[in-house]
């Protein structure tokens, strides 16, 4: 039987997200100018930004945050289908993006929101500590991760934005796995001390795909197919809300 299909494939996870914040750095210290060339985001307000000194960008979890002069934040997740790209000052860029910062040397141009949302001040994310933060909040990640129910199982709690944010189903599995814990091990299960391994395997995994190296995939997508380590199959099934699909070994991942 061929694995089921994975709905959550394409969305940005923490790394993709710190990637893009990378590749934006050129345009910060620019003063921009702004393009709207899709009529979907001519409501958002956005025209505000004219003008103004971009301070800096930043990836949260799985959205990104660029910061203007005079205290505006604009936040962007990217869905499914939302990207953004780094331009030189002068290109057009393809399609119909929503918005185009345009400044002497360079230009960012999002296309496909979802989420384009621009507020003063700090925004009330809600967010748990980002995965990737250096240094890494562990003692808060972790606190956050017993604040919850802890009949939930590590699977659904690594997905829980609010408990700590930047994981999605990829790095979920990948880093289940390192950590030789089943995605359905109940939380009240598993020490403090595996919790912490579990967060520092998964960080692990996602600053190796950040840093450009190849993900090879212990068990995602890898439904039927041998465990790297102990050669039984690989099994799947949807977990929690969202019904994501989880991957992992039923042999060496203990529940
Ligand atoms: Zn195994």
């Amino acid at each position: 039987m061929p694995a089921p299909r994975d709905y959550s494939r394409g969305v940005p996870e923490g790394d993709s997200l710190h990637r893009i914040a990378r590749e934006l750095q050129p345009l910060v210290g620019e003063s921009v100018s702004i393009e709207l060339p899709s009529p979907r985001a001519r409501l958002l307000g956005l025209e505000r930004l004219q003008g103004r000194k971009l301070e800096s960008v930043q990836a949260v979890g799985k959205q990104l945050l660029l910061r203007f002069e005079g205290g505006l934040v604009l936040r962007s997740h990217l869905g499914m289908s939302g990207r953004w790209r780094l331009l030189d000052a002068a290109a057009t860029p393809a399609g119909r993006p929503w918005l185009v910062l345009r400044g002497g040397q360079h230009a960012a141009a999002q296309w496909n929101g979802p989420t384009l949302e621009l507020a003063r001040g700090e925004l009330a994310l809600g967010l748990g500590p980002d995965i990737l933060a250096e240094p890494p909040q562990l003692d808060q990640m972790l606190e956050n991760l017993r604040s919850t129910a802890q009949e939930r199982a590590l699977g659904e709690a690594l997905l829980d934005q609010r408990l700590l944010s930047g994981v999605g189903n990829i790095w979920r599995a990948e880093g289940l796995w390192r950590a030789r814990l089943s995605p359905w091990r109940p939380l009240a299960k598993t020490g403090d001390d595996g919790l912490r391994r579990l967060l520092e395997e998964t960080a692990g995994a996602m600053r190796e795909s950040l840093r450009g190296q190849r993900p090879r995939y212990a068990v995602y997508r890898r439904g039927g197919r041998p465990c790297p380590r102990c050669s039984t199959p690989i099994d799947w099934r949807a977990q929690g809300d969202a019904a994501r699909t989880a991957y992992w070994c039923p042999s060496c991942q203990r529940y």
